[in-house]
């Protein structure tokens, strides 16, 4: 596969989607560990970041198995949401 970067912003923080790395190990979107608001396979673009809160997205990207997703801080960004 293309080695493809994909970003999206929701202000507070840059989420880092990288496709060819991704396991589909539905983690990140299904069950109760999902983020459906945000994840979602079924639409395009499948990451909505301001479906949810900057903190309980980065939960979900911190629980990505394989490196797919990841995230920075945007600048000047108020980090007290990501705990
Ligand atoms: S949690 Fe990570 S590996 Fe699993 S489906 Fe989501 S992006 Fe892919």
């Amino acid at each position: 596969m293309e080695d493809v970067t994909k970003s999206y912003s929701n202000g507070d923080i840059t989420i880092i989607w990288k496709p060819s790395l991704c396991q589909h190990s539905t983690l990140c979107w299904k069950g109760e560990s999902g983020l459906l608001p945000v994840f979602n396979p079924f639409k395009k673009p499948w990451i909505t970041p301001s479906g949810a809160t900057t903190g309980e997205i980065i939960k979900r990207v911190r629980n990505c198995p394989s490196g797919a997703l990841s995230f920075y801080y945007n600048e000047g960004a108020d980090k007290k949401d990501s705990q």
